[in-house]
């Protein structure tokens, strides 16, 4: 099982996972061109992929999901809800699912997890394959009980860490936007999201992509210090997914995938 990003932030999203025969992209923020581009770089192309799952349909997310599928027919997975939204009405074709449904995609085993967050009906996913279960978890506004009892037993995680609330509230957004990024339908702060990864047992995660990082917002700094005073140690199993680049594959089998990233985004 390999895992790689497009790209991770406000300005665009996409994560691709592969499993064998199947590879699925999660999101797709970025114009088609962009979008081509940002494939090659991970040495694909749009008809290498078997399938794309949307989250939900803001924009960083749904953009480019309607193009990308009609270009390559490619089929869409999402929900209801986010099948009502223009912004998912026009794929090659939509295949739906309810909330917290299960189903197979190829090699890969796919959960979709209803989430809070301010769009119609958001969910995010954890992925199985080759005895390995990856989370995928952003555009959360708060953390729920059922959303911890389905990211536990994860081995990897890709998670939001969205904002410092110091530097979110002190910072340039309007004081509406303020509110609705805090809010329990906005988006994960450092620590709801260090919190987080003590609820679902850290200690058993091999490695955590931090990902969807406010660059208004936040720094590297603040989500260190986050760790470091919410686990009570050094926390060294993770790794930064950046806006411009996404992150580059890496191996959910490779002990070392930590180490080797950092080194990578560094
Ligand atoms: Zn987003
Ligand atoms: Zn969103």
């Amino acid at each position: 099982m390999e895992l790689a990003s497009l790209g991770s932030g406000s300005k665009g999203n996409g994560t691709i996972i592969r499993s064998g025969s199947s590879c699925v992209l999660i999101d797709c923020g970025f114009s088609l061109r962009e979008t081509e581009r940002r494939l090659a770089l991970r040495g694909l192309s749009g008809a290498d992929l078997s399938a794309i799952l949307v989250t939900h349909e803001h924009a960083d997310h749904a953009s480019g999901v309607g193009s990308l599928s009609r270009r390559f027919r490619i089929p869409v997975y999402m929900s209801h809800g986010t099948l009502l939204t223009e912004r998912c009405s026009d794929v090659y074709r939509a295949l739906c699912f309810d909330s917290d449904d299960t189903f197979d995609i190829g090699d890969l085993s796919v959960r979709s997890v209803m989430v809070p967050h301010d769009a119609r009906q958001p969910c995010q996913y954890v992925l199985e394959s080759d005895g390995l279960r990856v989370g995928i978890l952003t555009d959360i506004g708060s953390i729920t009980p059922h959303v911890v009892a389905a990211y536990q037993g994860c081995d990897h995680l890709v998670l939001e860490f969205n904002h410092d609330v110091e530097l979110l509230m002190s910072g340039p957004y309007p004081p509406s936007l303020k509110q609705r990024v805090a809010s329990d339908l906005g988006h994960l702060n450092n620590q709801q999201s260090a919190d987080f990864l003590k609820q679902v047992d850290s200690d058993q995660l091999r490695s955590v992509v931090i990902a969807h990082v406010s660059e208004q917002n936040n720094s590297a700094d603040r989500i260190e210090r986050a760790l470091v005073e919410t686990l009570g140690h050094t926390f060294d199993k993770h790794c930064y997914a950046t806006q411009s680049e996404g992150f580059d594959w890496i191996s959910l089998t490779d002990d070392q995938l930590c180490p080797s990233l950092r080194a990578v985004n560094a």
